[in-house]
């Protein structure tokens, strides 16, 4: 499950983590795309901690780095049948823009800016196809035109000459009604047939698929091809994603990489007492080599069971360079089943982490501080792992474009049996512009409240998220007389239950002294930080209001924000929180601290209760009252103002270049594949500076590289 909520109101959020680190060249905003800069704006980040490492800490993040780019062209295959082929005709246009005419350059630049960016022309988070804003058919035969005198290669498919590549992908890019929807999950639809996903070939329908054994329908790594046999009769099959199967090309380079990796898996820190000295030893953290050698068997044969296995020693993995790879999040299978290829690389940052920690050491100290009854709080509880980091590189479903945070492994029942991990992306939460910074906080808190923002609303923000994460979700226990699961008991509100409930856990226990014990907030700060964390965490819900299109608040996360912003302030009751009007402008108003906790308090033991006992019925009419519906005085309002601000829909990251440090090697060694037999890796070295396109363009040439230095 990643968090992506906090990312989608990333442009406009002013709820950092703490002050970003110096802007060094390739850092900070890059540059902004499409009209007035709003549909997409790029955020160079660094990866601090980088040069703190080991050298074999730095070379295991390279090789991991040179994986994670080997897999990113399956996202676009994913995507849609055609992305890939979209993405290098534009590209090649991109190479030879200088002999188009200006405009159509620039018009076509901007389109494939935006189909990096979403891997494709449906957006990543609205599902939802794109066309290009500036460029006519016409326009864009000439330029293909243009740019094949110039020398450049368009044939895409065998015996494929332009003008056909053209005709076959015309409607694709241009007709807006040509399967308009990468992901269709609205009730009454055949699902699989209106979705143009690539995870099942055209003209397959849901039918098909129900006809299939239970065995293959449950499959989480295939995707479903429509073939004929001798007799004419449509036959759907499920193909693995492995090497020597679908995607197989881009599998066996990630493969390649990671057994590298495999080589300087990180060294735990052991202490051994010997004839009576003590003596400090480093060794293999022997469940991250497990996870590797997993992952490497799961992506060679296409067996699930292994991924499993990779997922559970991941899940124990805490090490400083860590990593995801493979088939992860479902989002964009209609039926929520099949994985999309995502892969990153990550640094932890210890500082954070080590306070994380102390936070989860004493996620049995909040449950029993819990309000609710006892029989309701678990008696045993595991310290969930979690960590800050800051990422190297993110591709696929994670990057350029992903969330701020992920709670991994999704398999229930190895959540139930084993635990999950919490990853924290500290440097993709700081990236944001300082100016759009400015902007909200100017545009949405009262000029009373904006010196405290400035001030606290960072770290507020951080923690709301940490609890939110860490301590949250994983409290509480179902009543010992409820005999089947809540989440299934519930049904379709039980996710925007549980976002909220883990939301009111955090603004109820934030107030506790404990979290100045462990250094979250200072004790003479600690007021002021909890008034902060409420302003930031209700005003995110009343801009909600303000994004939402329509009348409904459909996302889970933010149906959870609405019950508590609307609940908390409910005309005619004393909360002390109000949302206050001024020349016609919403602000969230929280006048009394205590009482604010009260409120919260009596929701909490509300949603726990309704949790606990499954109550269907309970939970539909809390969030049909208060969780669904967008109040409209409030949206107009806030419409405006964001409207005012301009602010781009979404973020892109440019990230830090991993580079292979070589060095001549002394000793004769037999040639490798793709290695120069000269030449020895020393060590690794990451710098900023490129551009989005730049760092496209280097995705694409080292995915099909196995060079240690490519150009
Ligand atoms: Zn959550």
């Amino acid at each position: 499950m990643n968090h992506r909520w906090a990312f989608a109101l990333a442009a406009g959020s002013m709820l950092l983590a703490q002050a970003p680190a110096p802007a060094g060249a390739g850092t900070g905003e890059l540059e902004r795309v499409g009209e007035n800069g709003r549909d997409l704006i790029v955020m160079g980040v660094d990866a601090p901690g980088f040069d703190k490492l080991k050298r074999t800490q730095r070379l295991q993040a390279y090789y991991l780095t040179r994986a994670a780019i080997a897999g990113h062209d399956i996202y676009y295959l994913q995507s849609h049948r055609f992305a890939r082929d979209i993405r290098d005709l534009f590209e090649e246009l991109y190479e030879h823009r200088e002999a188009l005419d200006p405009a159509v350059a620039e018009a076509a630049t901007e389109y494939l800016k935006l189909i990096w960016a979403n891997h494709g022309n449906y957006g990543h988070w609205s599902h939802a196809k794109f066309t290009p804003r500036n460029l006519t058919f016409k326009q864009l035969q000439q330029a293909v035109k243009a740019a094949k005198k110039k020398g450049a290669r368009f044939a895409i498919r065998k015996g494929e000459n332009p003008e056909r590549l053209l005709a076959r992908l015309k409607p694709f890019i241009f007709d807006p009604k040509v399967e308009p929807l990468q992901v269709n999950q609205q009730a009454g639809a055949d699902l699989i047939k209106s979705s143009a996903v690539a995870f099942y070939d055209p003209g397959i329908t849901l039918k098909d698929i129900e006809a299939l054994p239970a065995e293959q329908q449950a499959r989480q790594n295939v995707r479903f091809t429509l073939k004929r046999d001798k007799r004419g009769r449509r036959v759907v099959e499920a193909e693995p994603f492995m090497v020597g199967g679908v995607y197989g090309e881009q599998l066996s380079n990630v493969v390649f990489w990671l057994k590298r990796a495999l080589a300087y898996v990180d060294n735990e820190r052991i202490e051994v007492e010997k004839d009576g000295q003590k003596k400090v030893r480093f060794e293999p953290v022997a469940v991250q080599k497990k996870a590797l050698e997993d992952l490497i068997a799961h992506l060679q044969t296409g067996e699930e069971a292994k991924f499993r296995d990779y997922s559970v020693a991941w899940l124990k993995t805490k090490a400083s360079v860590d990593y995801l790879n493979g088939f992860i999040e479902a989002y964009k299978d209609p039926r929520s089943l099949i994985g999309t290829y995502q892969a990153n690389v990550s640094i932890r940052d210890e500082g954070l982490s080590e306070a994380l920690d102390k936070l989860s050491q004493n996620a049995a100290y909040f449950e029993a501080k819990m309000p609710w009854q006892d029989a309701w709080k678990r008696a045993k509880v595991e310290p969930p792992l979690a960590s800050v980091v800051n990422l190297l590189v993110a591709t696929g479903d994670g990057g350029p474009m992903g969330p701020v945070a992920y709670n991994l492994p999704n398999a229930a029942d190895l959540r139930r049996d084993h635990g999950s991990k919490n990853v924290m992306l500290l440097n993709v939460e700081n990236a944001r512009s300082p100016k759009i910074k400015q902007q909200i906080l100017e545009a949405f808190y009262t000029a009373e409240d904006q010196p405290l923002m400035s001030r606290l609303g960072d770290r507020a923000r951080n923690w709301l998220v940490y609890l939110h994460e860490v301590i949250g979700h994983g409290s509480g226990q179902p009543d010992a007389g409820l005999a089947e699961d809540p989440a299934r008991k519930i049904g379709p509100y039980y996710t925007a239950l549980e976002e909220c409930r883990a939301d009111a856990v955090a603004l109820y226990q934030f107030l506790d002294p404990k979290l100045a014990e462990i250094g979250a907030v200072k004790a003479e700060e600690h007021l002021d930080a909890a008034k902060a964390l409420f302003l930031a965490a209700l005003t995110r819900q009343l801009r909600a209001n303000g994004e939402a299109d329509g009348e409904a608040i459909r996302e889970a996360h933010e149906r959870g924000g609405q019950v508590i912003l609307n609940v908390l302030t409910e005309a005619g009751k004393d909360t002390g929180v109000s949302v206050l009007q001024k020349d016609g402008r919403h602000f969230v108003q929280v006048s009394d601290l205590s009482k604010a906790r009260e409120a919260v308090k009596d929701l909490l033991v509300k949603l726990q209760t309704l949790k606990s006992t499954g109550d269907a019925a309970g939970t539909a009419d809390l969030f049909d009252r208060y969780g669904t519906r967008v109040n409209k005085v409030w949206q107009s309002d806030v419409k405006a103002r964001l409207e005012a601000l301009a602010l781009p829909k979404n973020t892109a990251l440019v990230f830090p270049k991993v580079s292979a440090v070589l060095a001549d090697s002394k000793f004769a060694k037999a040639p490798g594949e793709g290695e120069d037999p000269r030449k020895v890796v020393q060590d690794a070295s990451l710098s900023t500076g490129e551009s989005f396109a730049e760092q496209m363009l280097r995705f694409k040439r080292w995915a099909r590289s196995r060079d240690l230095a490519p150009q």
